[in-house]
């Protein structure tokens, strides 16, 4: 099988592009998908984010509408040849970017649309004509009705993501948009999983398809080392806290399940010193795009978010991705721990079991192959963050915000005195060698503060109980 760029007889246009990204070798999804999309094939790909595969698109189907290229500033020249759909804003930018990188060579014509801005400048750009548009379902609609393009000379249509586009509903805007497009044309699916749904609709949709797949499907990558620790729900922030300070952690998504939850939790992790800030759906696309924007910079370290924000996001060597919660959907878990140990770099992922999760975890097992091992974990009272807990009140049950109503606080039972303290966690001795910036991550001011802080019993504090290991790990997963 082809490896190596220069074997594909890329035009020099695209060849220097690849250069310019720095890429040599082809990643596996390149090496199978790239030489069959250049023979015309539909493509029914099963990849997960990270693993190159907008380039394994984008290359082929870029080579193919060559023929088309002009330099005519007549938009009658430029209409649209390839539709590339994603399922959320983040992963439509970032993907456009991506093409825009790989076409600066030729004179094809790029752009992006999707909601939660004004359609202006959108619509601006589309007249001016595009030869490869990339678009959420919802927002290419309204330029459809909007009568701002016209995809009758679409050759190719990208569904990226397609399992999420299905999860968040899009399959009516997406027959709509595809019943706008001429029947003679190649069609290229990409999903992390192939579901009954995708399967369908790929029936539905492709052509003799040729399936080409990476990673055994639901696989989690071997370069993530993963933990799955039994935490009380009120115990979680703290644990995390605790976690990314003794790990030396610079930079981590963390996931939760809600986009209260996620706005709460980052308000708090806020509080504490941690520089911190969160992406859902609720923010503006402006807040959103300048949340990531701070986030790729390094000027912030944790980024707490839903699955729905943060699905596909191209941000390399994020050295860890936190559980808070366990998803609903147990295939979210692959895909949020794809955020780390991504490119053969080596990644953490830690998971936050509490007691309600025994179904989610049951899912997970199943999903991954595997039993998992849920280990105990103790919280010290000298190592909590300072300050905040110690008075038998969570931090975010302090939290006045007239938005957010706090939860009236359920009773607590009487704390269980504490246990004679247990041998140290020999996960918590490992040094963890950060990539990237030498500064010191923002928490560790909380540190020094919380080494000044009283010690102290809390009656918030649990004491270590060995919750036995439910299951062992059984069968490596594989790279992906
Ligand atoms: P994707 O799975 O398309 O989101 O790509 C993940 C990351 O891998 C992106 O940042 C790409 O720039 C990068 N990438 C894609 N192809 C290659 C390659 N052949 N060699 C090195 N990096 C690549």
């Amino acid at each position: 099988m082809t490896q190596s760029f220069s074997e594909l007889n890329l035009a020099p246009a695209l060849a220097r592009a690849v250069a310019d990204m720095g890429y040599e070798t082809m990643t596996p999804i390149q090496a199978q998908a790239i030489p069959q999309v250049l023979t015309g094939r539909d493509v029914m790909g099963a990849a997960q984010t990270g693993t190159g595969k907008t380039a394994a698109f984008s290359l082929p189907l870029l080579q193919r509408l060559l023929k088309h290229e002009n330099a005519s500033t007549s938009p009658a020249r430029h209409p649209v040849r390839a539709l590339v759909l994603l399922p959320t804003r983040e992963l439509a930018d970032q993907v456009a970017e991506q093409v825009k990188l790989y076409a600066k060579h030729t004179q094809l014509r790029s752009t992006v649309v999707f909601g939660g801005i004004d359609m202006k400048p959108q619509t601006a750009e589309l007249k001016k004509g595009v030869e490869v548009l990339v678009a959420t379902p919802g927002r290419l609609l309204d330029h459809i009705e909007a009568k701002n393009c016209v995809l009758n000379q679409v050759e190719y249509v990208v569904l990226d993501e397609a399992d999420r586009m299905l999860d968040i509903g899009f399959l009516p805007d997406l027959q709509r948009i595809l019943s706008y497009l001429p029947k003679q044309r190649t069609t290229l699916l990409f999903s992390a999983t192939f579901s009954p749904e995708i399967k369908r609709l790929a029936n539905s949709y492709l052509q003799d398809p040729i399936t080409v797949e990476v990673a055994r499907s639901n696989a989690t990558a071997s370069t993530v080392e993963q933990h799955f620790y039994r935490v009380d729900d009120d115990d979680k922030r703290a644990t995390l806290h605790r976690i990314v300070r003794e790990r030396g952690i610079k930079q981590a998504f963390v996931f939760v399940n809600s986009k209260l939850g996620c706005a709460r939790l980052a308000r708090s992790l806020e509080r504490e010193g941690l520089n911190t800030t969160a992406l859902h759906g609720d923010k503006s696309q402006d807040e959103r795009l300048k949340a990531l924007d701070a986030f790729k910079q390094g000027n912030v370290d944790l980024l707490v978010c839903t699955d729905v924000a943060a699905r596909g996001l191209d941000i390399k060597d994020v050295p860890a991705v936190f559980n808070f919660d366990i998803p609903f959907n147990a295939e979210d878990y692959v895909h949020r721990i794809g955020r780390t140990g991504r490119a053969g770099a080596s990644g953490l992922a830690v998971s936050f079991v509490s007691g309600k999760d025994a179904r989610l975890v049951g899912d997970l097992e199943k999903l991954l192959g595997k039993k998992l091992e849920i280990e105990a974990l103790e919280l010290e009272a000298d190592r909590r963050p300072a300050g905040r807990f110690n008075d038998g009140q969570r931090a975010w049950e302090r939290d006045e915000s007239p938005r957010e109503p706090r939860e009236p606080r359920a009773a607590r039972p009487q704390p269980a005195p504490r246990a004679p303290r247990a041998p140290a966690d020999p996960f918590f001795d490992q040094p963890y060698e950060a990539k990237g910036s030498d500064a010191p991550p923002s928490w560790e001011n909380a540190q020094r503060a919380a080494a000044a802080a009283p010690r102290g019993v809390s009656p918030n504090i649990k004491t270590r109980r060995k919750v036995a290991a439910l299951f062992k790990a059984s069968s490596p997963t594989e790279g992906g």
